[in-house]
């Protein structure tokens, strides 16, 4: 759908240069903060995609060859970028996203951990070798970079997902192409400045603005040889059986509800404060964000709840520009109109609102997206605000009699993204990391987000496809491998055929 273009209006990044959009569609880019509409961003029609593709498919071939010294080079470079103007790149993430300057620069950490790691890529990319196997032969296995690859972006990260699915994809070697979010375009051309400033060749970052259209160009295109997707479930679903159909190698990470288990002896102060933070911080937009709390004991939760309240009254919500606030708005009036139906569903099928903040005060001066944070205890696992993922200040409390309790409504909830659990008791905790059927675990740790060395992927349906974020599994994801056999035999060396299954044995089995 064309939009009306009152405001400036962005490009793509390909072959190393901004180039305008030519589909004549655009989408409108907001501040949150603000709700007024700071740019449009094109929507990459097919055959732009595919522009795009072919002028990376002829740069590979280079990069391919180009030593891994010198490769890795350019990721250090990029690295010093990364740091020199972090204060641009936060600029950016906060007028864009909402995020707050704090929540901006650990998202810019975080990042810079997974070029880090590809920066380590050397290490991982060593094979492995065999000497006389038999008959003289060395045997020996090498990691051979992909092609072209396309990597997909959701909103609420709009620099640390972008890196952590695309530095290591770069530094074994294959050209990628960005699908960032429409609605967070900036990030993904500033990181573009960064990496041509670095001295990366034209051709192995493109930036491909755009929607659905351009997605399903990058699903379906034969030159494409594996997608790394971060997204809701539903697109994620999506995009694995689509991107797999076209035999693609898929990873795509989906949404999560990560619940915090509450034991009966945790320090609950403690346990309040990492709530806090871990359930609305960045306005609930994390994959990781804790949804909820399931509370061990009738007492524990009466307790939780109380002490909950109090300091919820206290968290400030507001612009960026305020260095005080605890959490901005969420990202879409669209979204702030769903996580409302979400509460208002909750109260219809008989949960209690501990707090509400549907209506905050500031919305009387701003037109910005802004939720209060909210509070809901009574919620039962039949209700919807249980069963879904809620994109937004909307936590809940459910109350349950003992810990199995809390692992099987977790092991029966159909995401498995991330999970906690606060207690004293290290033998609860090791009958809870035993038994929990969820990807990433923390015990008394808010976030359990792992590191970047360490892989990252949820469970269930919060991840389709074998493949992790981080971690050396990624360089995995983005290579093949290739397994080489060679003998150099003396020129007198008598031969004969032999019509036999090669073997390194004599005819006797033993
Ligand atoms: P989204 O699924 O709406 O969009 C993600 C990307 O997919 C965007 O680039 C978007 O343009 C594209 N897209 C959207 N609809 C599409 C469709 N129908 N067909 C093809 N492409 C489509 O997600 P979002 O709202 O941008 O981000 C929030 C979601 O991402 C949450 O569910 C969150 O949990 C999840 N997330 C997951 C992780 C993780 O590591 N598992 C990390 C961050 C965010």
């Amino acid at each position: 759908m064309p939009i009306q273009q009152k405001t400036k209006a962005l490009s793509h990044f390909i072959n190393g240069t901004k180039m305008e959009g030519t589909s004549g569609c655009f989408s409108a880019v907001y501040n949150p903060s603000t709700g007024e509409i700071i740019a449009q961003v094109p929507l990459a029609s097919k055959e732009e995609v595919r522009l795009a593709i072919q002028l990376a498919k002829t740069a590979f071939p280079a990069w391919k060859k180009t030593s891994i010294g010198k490769r890795i080079e350019v990721l250090h470079r990029f690295r010093q970028l990364l740091v020199a103007r972090q204060d641009e790149l936060i600029q950016v993430i906060c007028e864009e996203s909402g995020k707050t300057f704090e929540d901006a620069k650990g998202e810019i950490i975080r990042g810079i951990e997974s070029v880090d790691m590809a920066i380590g890529a050397p290490q991982l990319l060593k094979g492995e070798y065999s000497v006389n196997v038999g008959g003289d032969i060395n045997a020996f296995s090498a990691k051979a970079p992909l092609g072209v690859v396309a990597t997909i972006a959701p909103f609420n990260f709009p620099v640390m997902v972008p890196l952590a699915i695309s530095s290591m994809a770069i530094a074994v070697g294959n050209a990628v192409i960005l699908k960032p979010s429409e609605r967070v375009p900036h990030s993904a051309l500033l990181l573009s400045e960064f990496w041509k400033e670095a001295g990366l060749p034209d051709g192995i970052w493109t930036v491909i603005n755009g929607d659905k259209e351009a997605v399903n160009e990058l699903l379906e295109n034969k030159e494409i040889q594996a997608i790394s997707f971060v997204g809701s479930t539903p697109v994620a679903e999506y995009i694995y059986h689509t991107g797999t159909k076209h035999n693609k190698r898929v990873a795509a990470f989906g949404g999560g509800k990560n619940f915090m288990i509450v034991m009966p002896d945790a320090n609950l102060e403690q346990t309040a404060n990492a709530f806090l933070g871990a359930a609305y911080g960045a306005a609930s937009q994390r994959c990781m964000a804790i949804s909820g709390a399931i509370v061990v004991g009738k007492d524990t939760e009466e307790r939780l709840t109380k002490v909950l309240k109090e300091k919820i009254v206290n968290l400030k919500i507001g612009c960026y520009k305020d260095p005080t606030i605890d959490f901005g708005p969420v990202i879409s009036q669209q979204a702030k109109d769903l996580i409302i139906q979400y509460i208002d569903g909750a109260v219809a099928e008989g949960a209690n609102l501990v707090i509400d903040g549907r209506n905050p005060s500031i919305c009387e001066t701003s037109k910005g997206f802004y939720l209060g944070p909210t509070l809901i205890n009574h919620v039962t696992p039949d209700m919807q605000i249980f069963k879904e993922e809620v994109f937004g200040p909307a936590r809940i409390i459910l109350g349950v009699e003992t810990l199995q309790e809390a692992i099987d409504l977790i092991n029966n909830h159909e995401l498995g993204n991330g999970v906690t659990m606060f207690t004293r008791s290290g033998r609860a905790a090791r009958k809870f990391q035993e038994e929990i059927e969820v990807g990433m675990v923390g015990i008394n740790v808010p976030i359990p987000i792992p590191v970047g060395y360490h892989n990252f992927g949820g469970w269930k349906r919060s991840k389709f496809g074998e493949g992790h974020m981080f971690g050396p599994d990624q360089a995995r994801f983005f290579t093949k491998a290739k397994t080489i056999s060679e003998r150099w035999p003396d020129e007198a060396e008598n031969t004969t055929s032999s019509f036999a299954f090669p073997s390194n044995s004599d005819t006797t089995l033993h």
